[in-house]
């Protein structure tokens, strides 16, 4: 098993062609680079794995929601609506 999520890149530029000084995290399964929040579970620190605690990777696998509810059934109210 790798040591780090298999989405997580680092890189340099950014999508406009800005350099950065330091190599930063970047996440090819959405996109974008990581949020700071989110590194620990990148780089499976602290017994964190994304197949169990990111859901941008549940998405990218089509492993559903880490809750397991998806929302299917919910009424508005439920839903947070009015
Ligand atoms: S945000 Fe999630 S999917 Fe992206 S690199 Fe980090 S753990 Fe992997």
């Amino acid at each position: 098993m790798p040591d780090t999520c298999e989405f997580l890149e680092r890189r340099r530029t950014g999508a406009d062609g800005e350099s950065f000084e330091h190599e930063r995290p970047y996440c090819t399964a959405v996109d974008a680079f990581v949020q700071p929040m989110r590194a620990d579970v990148c780089a499976k620190r602290y017994d964190l794995d994304p197949e169990s605690d990111c859901e941008f990777y549940r998405g990218a696998k089509g492993a559903g929601s880490i809750t397991g509810f998806d929302g299917a059934g919910t009424t508005d109210s439920e839903a947070g609506g009015s």
